[in-house]
């Protein structure tokens, strides 16, 4: 089926289940704060290979009204060839391939939408990238969310390019989802780009990821999710290296940094020195259990694996709340300088940060997404 001809614009298509909804995606159950998570504007993404029994397991009794999607990840062990950019399943005598019978599945295991099982695109691999597209659209039904695991090296130029112009062509509500070894979003590049994809493709989601899913929805994004943890921040690449030693201390979201640390480097930078404190809901209730001076928790208190439940609802409550507030705006355009605000501010704390832990200049930098998102232009040459 020929796609769109090129540069015309698909419908902006925001599925009404998802629209606004800025969801946890969790693929480690264990610490996730499900009891949380709002029914009204969040939402619940099971991804990994056992999303669909994680599901099962952690819904059966807890009954949640907001939107619930599971994300069969066939990307995390398949990459993408134009012959077969789905794994979902042979041929059969009834379809080409197994793609409706797995989006039935879902839908029979309970899921808002029905994720497609779309294996990994490789960076600039055009001919993948529009099988996936050609196939999209022999597909009619309304609750079909077209999953795109792209590797993160797509965001580099011109191939942010070719993808938002093949995006641009699918009308099916769609999601990206960035995959990398490391951090999607390492570089000033690939932040800026993201941001020019999400703002050129209407309505499009932005699954596993981290704070980038605010950046994106601001910029144009119908939805997106944040990881619970970092394997579920974003996907994983064929070239990765083996999962090192897990650590005991959890990853902690430092609100006023706008950025996640390992419990123990945030212990260690304030080591004798006044430790931030935390008035979340989540820290609140640790600060009562454990008579702490004024309620409220200290930062460098997520050190050990029993702390990482305690983390994972303080990370979530922290994202929260900044997007409640960033959605209290007037208009877009308000929303937009709130977050930009937000983000300017976090460069000055990191700075304030430092110096509060006696090392000016150490521990915690800026990340390149932050300098983008706040606005910095990014630097030639160091893109
Ligand atoms: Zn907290």
């Amino acid at each position: 089926m020929p796609l769109l001809p090129h540069g015309a614009h698909a419908p902006g298509s925001v599925p009404h289940a998802l629209d606004g909804h800025l969801m946890l995606q969790v693929k480690r159950v264990d610490p996730a704060p499900f009891d949380d998570v709002s029914p009204v504007d969040g939402g619940l993404v099971f991804c990994g290979l056992k999303a669909a029994e994680n599901k099962a397991a952690v819904l059966r009794d807890r009954p949640f009204t907001g939107p619930v999607l599971i994300d069969p990840s066939a990307y995390e062990k398949h990459v993408a060839t134009p012959d077969r950019p789905f794994d979902a399943g042979e041929a059969s005598l009834m379809a080409a391939d197994g793609l409706e019978e797995q989006l039935e599945r879902q839908r029979m295991q309970g899921a808002t939408m029905a994720v497609t099982p779309t294996a990994l695109l490789s960076a600039g691999d055009l001919a993948s990238l529009e099988a996936v597209a050609e196939r999209a659209l022999e597909i009619s039904d309304d609750d079909v969310l077209l999953s795109l695991p792209v590797d993160a090296r797509w965001l580099r130029a011109p191939h942010h390019h070719d993808l938002i112009s093949m995006l641009r062509q699918v009308p099916l509500p769609k999601a990206l989802v960035l995959c990398a070894t490391h951090d999607p979003l390492s570089t000033a590049e690939a932040a800026a780009n993201l941001r020019e994809v999400v703002s050129s493709v209407p309505g499009i989601g932005l699954l596993r990821s981290d704070l980038a899913a605010l950046d994106a929805m601001v910029h144009g994004a119908g939805f997106a999710s944040i990881g619970d943890s970092a394997s579920a921040r974003h996907g994983p690449t064929p070239d990765r290296r083996g999962p090192g030693p897990r650590r005991r201390d959890p990853a902690v979201l430092l609100p006023r940094a706008l950025s996640y640390h390992y419990g123990e480097t945030i212990a260690t930078a304030f080591d004798g020195a006044e430790a931030p404190l935390c008035p979340c809901g989540a820290c609140l209730e640790w600060g009562a259990a454990n008579g702490s001076a004024d309620g409220r928790r200290p930062l460098t208190t997520f050190t050990d694996a029993v702390d990482t439940h305690g983390a994972h609802r303080h990370n979530h409550a922290v994202w929260s709340a900044l997007w409640e507030w960033i959605m209290r705006a007037a208009d877009e355009a308000d929303a937009k300088e709130r977050w930009q605000k937000y983000c300017r501010r976090a460069l000055t704390e990191i700075a304030g940060l430092n110096e509060a832990a006696g090392r000016p200049g150490r521990t915690f930098g800026p990340s390149a997404a932050l300098r983008v998102w706040a606005g910095g232009e990014p630097r030639r040459g160091r893109l």
